[in-house]
Formats: C-alpha cells, sequence, structure tokens
C-alpha cells in the first residue's frame, strides 16, 4: 500500500510562529482581547537541538517577540535595536578618526558590542530545598539564623569543590560545549556552596542567550545530580548574594578592541576617544543604569558591603587615572609605559632571599577594585551591578543606548573642534578628549565604593543615589532618559511606558508572594511548632509541680522566655495579614502597589523575621519543622 505524507512542513514557518501574546505582560501596550503576537528568528543567534522526552530531538529557534502593532514585547527586540544603535554611532565616530583616500571604504565598517557574563550560583542539597517552602516559592530563604561557621573564615573561595557540585559542573560544562555555548571558567566563590561560571565572550546578544541557556542547563544537570541551584541575588541573609558581572566591551569587524588601551594610551586617541564616551554615558544615564539592575531581589544585594552601591560611579585604575590627569593638566605623563615597572620578582625580597624557583611574573597595568559597579579591568569595562538572576538584556540594552548617544555627542564635539578641515588633527581630538575628562569627573572614583564616606563624596558631587525600586523605574519616564532612548529608536515612548508599569507590577507582586509565603510559613509551620513546644514545656511544668512540688524548674523559665515571643510571632502574623490586605485593596495602580509593598510589606516582612528567628533558636531539632541554614549550607 502506499503511503503518503498529508502534512506540509514550510522552511518559512522556522522563521515566524505566531504564539498567543494575551497571557504576557504588555504593560498596557494591549488589552486581553489583542492577542496576536509575532516570533521572528534572530538570526544572530543559531538555532540549537536540546533533548526532549523519550528520545525525542526538540529544535530551539532564538526568536524575538513583538505585537501585532509591532511593540516589542521581549528583552531581545530592543537588545538588537540597541547593538544597531552603538554600532552606527561608533562607525561614524571611527569614519572621522581613520582617514582612508578619498572614495575608498572606510576602514571599519561594523562595530559590535562584546559581553562576557560571569554567572554566580548556589548549589544546595534538592531533598533539603523541597523542606523549604521560602526556596521553592520566592527563590530566597525567609527566615533562617546563621550557622556558626559560613563565610567568616574567607577559606571557601580557594577550597576543593565538593564533588556533587564538580561532577554537575562538568556535565552542565559538557551540555553546554554541546550547545555551543563556550563556557571556560569554573570556580568557587566567597560564601558556602557559591560558585561562579563564565564563558568567553562573544557577541552581546548570543552572549545573553548563551547566559539564559547556561542557567537553563545548570537547573537541568543540577536536578539530575539530586541539587538545585539557586540564582536568586540573596537566597540567605547574612551571606554574600551572587551578581552577574557584565564585561563588555566594543569590537570593530576587524577584531580590533576599542577598549584596548595598548602600550601607550595616552597618545591612543581612538581608545581615549572612545573611553571618554563610556565615561560621559554613565554621567549622562547612570541613573538609568541603576534602573536597569533594580528588582526586589537585586536590591538585597545592592550596596549591603559584598556588591556595588546603587550609586553609579565608573573605577579606571592608578595607570588610566594619571594618563586622564595628565592630559587634563596638559603636563607629560608619570614614567608608566615602561614595561620593567610592571613586573613583579617573585624571587627576592628585601632581604634578598632567592626563590630561584619561581619566575618574575608580570603585574596587570591597574590593581582591580571590586566594590566599583563599573570598572576599568584591562580591555573591557565590568558592570558589577547586575544581578545573577535578572537577564542581562536589559542592562545590556541600557548600557549600548547610553554609550551610542555618548559616541554621537563626541563626535559631535569632534567635527565642531575641528572646522572645515577634513579630518580632525591629533590637537582637536587632544582638545575633545580634555573636554570630556573635564565634565565627567564626577563619575570617576578610585576608592571604597562600600565606605559611608562614599555616599556623602556622591551626593557633594551631584550623584543620583536613588535608594528604591520605584524611584529607580521612575527614571525610565524622565526626559532625560526617556528622550535619548526614544530619539534613538531604542524603545517607543508607548514600550516605556509599558515597561515602566511591567518593572512596578512585578516588583509589587514579587513582594506581594514573598509576603504571603511567609505568613503560610509561619502561620502553618512555625506557630504550630511552637505551640506544640510550649505544650510540651507546659504539661512539663504541671507534672513536676504535682511530683516534686517544683514551682521554679528551669521548664517553667524557658516556658516564660518562649511564651512573648509565640505572641510576637501571632502578632506578625496577622501584621502580615493586615498589609496584604491591604495591598489587594489599592485601586489597581502598579506604581502605588509597588510604592506600598516597598514600604510596608517589606517592613512588616524584616519584623516578622526577627521574630521567626527568635523563635528558631529556642526550638529544638526535634520541633523547628524545616531545615536549618546550617543544614542547607553544608554537604
Ligand atoms: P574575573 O573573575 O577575574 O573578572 P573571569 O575570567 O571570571 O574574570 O571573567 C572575565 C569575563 O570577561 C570572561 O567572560 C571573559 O571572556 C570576558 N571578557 C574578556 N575580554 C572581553 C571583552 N573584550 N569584551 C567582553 N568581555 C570580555
Ligand atoms: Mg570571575
Amino acid at each position: 500500500m502506499d503511503v503518503t505524507a498529508i502534512d506540509a512542513f514550510s522552511g518559512s514557518q522556522l522563521l515566524q510562529a505566531e504564539p498567543d501574546a494575551s497571557s504576557f505582560p504588555s504593560g498596557g501596550m494591549r488589552t486581553t482581547f489583542e492577542a496576536r503576537g509575532y516570533t521572528v528568528w534572530d538570526t544572530t543567534s543559531p538555532m540549537f537541538i536540546q533533548e526532549g522526552p523519550h528520545g525525542t530531538s526538540v529544535l530551539y529557534i532564538p526568536s524575538v517577540f513583538i505585537s501585532y502593532n509591532g511593540d516589542a514585547l521581549d528583552e531581545k527586540t530592543v537588545l538588537l535595536r540597541s547593538t544597531s544603535q552603538i554600532a552606527k554611532s561608533a562607525c561614524e565616530l571611527l569614519s572621522l578618526i581613520e582617514p582612508v583616500p578619498v572614495g575608498a571604504q572606510p576602514k571599519t565598517s561594523h562595530v559590535f558590542t562584546t559581553l562576557g557574563t560571569e554567572q554566580e550560583y548556589f548549589l544546595i542539597d534538592r531533598s533539603l530545598y523541597s523542606l523549604r517552602p521560602d526556596l521553592k516559592h520566592t527563590g530566597r530563604t525567609l527566615i533562617g539564623n546563621l550557622p556558626p561557621k559560613h563565610q567568616q573564615m574567607e577559606d571557601h573561595y580557594f577550597g576543593r569543590i565538593p564533588s556533587k557540585v564538580l561532577a554537575t559542573m562538568s556535565e552542565a560544562e559538557l551540555e553546554l560545549f554541546r550547545l555551543g555555548v563556550p563556557v571556560k571558567t569554573r570556580h568557587n566563590e566567597v560564601a558556602p556552596q557559591q560558585f561562579e561560571l563564565a564563558p568567553i565572550f562573544e557577541e552581546a546578544s548570543l552572549a545573553v542567550d548563551h547566559n539564559l541557556l547556561t542557567m537553563d542547563v545548570l537547573s537541568k544537570v543540577a536536578h539530575k545530580n539530586k541539587l538545585k541551584v539557586l540564582f536568586h541575588e540573596k537566597p540567605f541573609k547574612g551571606v554574600n548574594g551572587s551578581g552577574k558581572h557584565c564585561n563588555w566591551s566594543m569590537s570593530t569587524d576587524r577584531g580590533e578592541n576599542l577598549l584596548d588601551p595598548t602600550v601607550k594610551p595616552e597618545t591612543n586617541y581612538r581608545f581615549l576617544l572612545v573611553l571618554v564616551a563610556i565615561l560621559h554615558a554613565v554621567h549622562q544615564h547612570g541613573a538609568l543604569l541603576r534602573t536597569s539592575i533594580a528588582s526586589s531581589s537585586n536590591e538585597h544585594r545592592l550596596g549591603a558591603q559584598e556588591a556595588p552601591p546603587v550609586i553609579l560611579s565608573c573605577f579606571l585604575g592608578e595607570h588610566l587615572t594619571e594618563v586622564l590627569d595628565s592630559i587634563e593638566e596638559g603636563r607629560p605623563i608619570r614614567n608608566f609605559s615602561v614595561p620593567e615597572i610592571q613586573t613583579i620578582k617573585l624571587g627576592g625580597t628585601a632581604l634578598d632571599v632567592k626563590v630561584a624557583s619561581l619566575p618574575t611574573i608580570s603585574r596587570d597595568l591597574t590593581d582591580r577594585n571590586r566594590t566599583s559597579p563599573f570598572a576599568f579591568t584591562g580591555n573591557k569595562f565590568e558592570f558589577r551591578a547586575v544581578g545573577s538572576k535578572q537577564s542581562p538584556a536589559f542592562p545590556v540594552t541600557i548600557l549600548n543606548a547610553a554609550v551610542a548617544s555618548a559616541l554621537q555627542d563626541v563626535t559631535q564635539a569632534l567635527r565642531a573642534q575641528m572646522g572645515e578641515k577634513p579630518y580632525p588633527s591629533d590637537a582637536d581630538k587632544v582638545a575633545v578628549i580634555k573636554k570630556f575628562i573635564a565634565s565627567t569627573k564626577p563619575i570617576r572614583f578610585e576608592g571604597d565604593g562600600y565606605s559611608d564616606a562614599w555616599i556623602q563624596e556622591a551626593e557633594k558631587r551631584g550623584l543620583p543615589n536613588i535608594k528604591t525600586c520605584p524611584d529607580a523605574f521612575a527614571q525610565l519616564l524622565t526626559p532625560e532618559h526617556s528622550t535619548m532612548l526614544t530619539k534613538l529608536g531604542i524603545f517607543t515612548q508607548s514600550e516605556l511606558q509599558a515597561r515602566h508599569l511591567i518593572l512596578n507590577e512585578r516588583y509589587a507582586k514579587d513582594l506581594a508572594a514573598e509576603a504571603a509565603t511567609l505568613r503560610t510559613l509561619l502561620a502553618s509551620q512555625i506557630l504550630p511548632s511552637a505551640f506544640e513546644y510550649r505544650g510540651s514545656l507546659a504539661s512539663t511544668v504541671q507534672l513536676l509541680n504535682g511530683i516534686e512540688g517544683e514551682a521554679n524548674s528551669p521548664e517553667l523559665s524557658a516556658l516564660k522566655a518562649l511564651t512573648p515571643v509565640v505572641k510576637e510571632l501571632q502578632d506578625s502574623i496577622a501584621d502580615l495579614d493586615h498589609v496584604l490586605h491591604h495591598l489587594h485593596t489599592l485601586s489597581d495602580d502598579p506604581c502605588e502597589e509597588a510604592r506600598y509593598a516597598g514600604e510596608y510589606i517589606l517592613g512588616s516582612m524584616n519584623k516578622a523575621r526577627v521574630v521567626a528567628d527568635k523563635i528558631e533558636l529556642l526550638l529544638s531539632d526535634k520541633y523547628y519543622p524545616i531545615p536549618r541554614y546550617s543544614e542547607l549550607l553544608w554537604f
């Protein structure tokens, strides 16, 4: 019998598809009945195949997601728009400073942004994880005291990688190699059970896709190995949280890194013009960069003495600082470019005790500053304030946009400076570089970003210190930032308004979900356990009283200590109920809800936690119903 297929499958179906866009946050860009949305393959990001169920294979197509009207509903569309704009602005600047014979093609025809994401994460035992409703529903522990030994010895970073973790890492790396993700670095991080994975950098939008894929693969492989990976920025109170350092630079189509200072940065005008453009970008739009990293989860980490503060500043290091200072002051540069001083002699000390087996090593031009949110690290900037859980797409979009706009300002200044000449002279370039060095000075900070002195200094310099998420979100709509984003065509005004609403809505919902989870955990597990223990103490007291006539038993004093805390816990639950109820009565305005949540829900959760943590210290393991930090943070 002849059998013929009756279904046809055309290649164009791979390029474009039409999923339902109605159950997706739209920030009011559509009403529920306007459901049409389109996915379109981003052809710069290769399709890939992953194993599906029962030996099947599933083809994945990295796509943008746009509405029927062409509005960006996703993170990728705006990222791609920003990479086109930065390419255009950078090429314009380069065509001005890279002279070619009349009629010839410009030297650089394309510039792309490069991105390497250092992904930090925790790995914990999956069976213990499943006993913690707070971790399961919110990604972080909402109660819990630190174990006696956590990270205070500072011995985890250089410690051995536990074998279960190593197995997970290796398997995940192999899987990622198969998918074409160039993972390279793995190591322990500062906190117990905290680790990091970093790939070799790639073109930014591909690097973003690969970061998301990395998180997905890590989750799956951890699950197989009976572990759970936590990407939340602050899963445990009191130990370091996780970030996603975004190493960022620009490269020409000839593979030249525009942030490579080369041996003589002081006369590398292309490098200096790009550098001052980036400083100018952070100076103009630092507040918007702050927006791009704002979330209820990252707030627990930023500025908490373990991660960069919310004040955006740039660290350049001793060498580049001297380069910029010497240009600004119009004086020769201190002796920096001599290669010999860049070595450390390991074979000799002050006492001249030689260790002949150790060679002389070369030193980097700058030391590192871990407290800076935006640090120059040799030949790239490292945006260190990005959260571990978030997609790097939004922060990179904003960074690209701000730099694209700044490159245009620099090009314009250069044109004004050179007048009628076809190309700017070196003196013209220096004049423009000098102008931007002077105007961007407030943004440069080399000191300790964790110190209080910096907060005061930043205030004097007029740098924004945006403390709350709703205030950070509001930056999207302020004219100084929104005009830049809309003029460059990276967002439309309605996309900005929608995003602003979505961010507020998400923030309020995240906090509401946390408060509801905490309320249930306290009411259904912690309080009943405390009652049980209290009941047992009371019976013992009564028993002892009857048998021995002992009026002042140790059990009685334990009971007396416990009772007021149990009462406090009950009050805390009532308070959580109250704020949650109030949140639901608000007028459906996401901004109002976010403000209320940031102030009252967060406050109420913090108060409840203090009480729950007191109870934990009073309950024996027999009564404490969930795994403690001491179990979670120990393999
Ligand atoms: P560290 O932890 O010391 O900062 P890592 O090696 O963990 O360094 O991470 C550095 C990241 O920076 C890597 O992903 C690397 O590929 C990336 N990187 C290096 N050069 C560039 C560049 N020119 N542009 C973007 N990223 C880069
Ligand atoms: Mg690293």
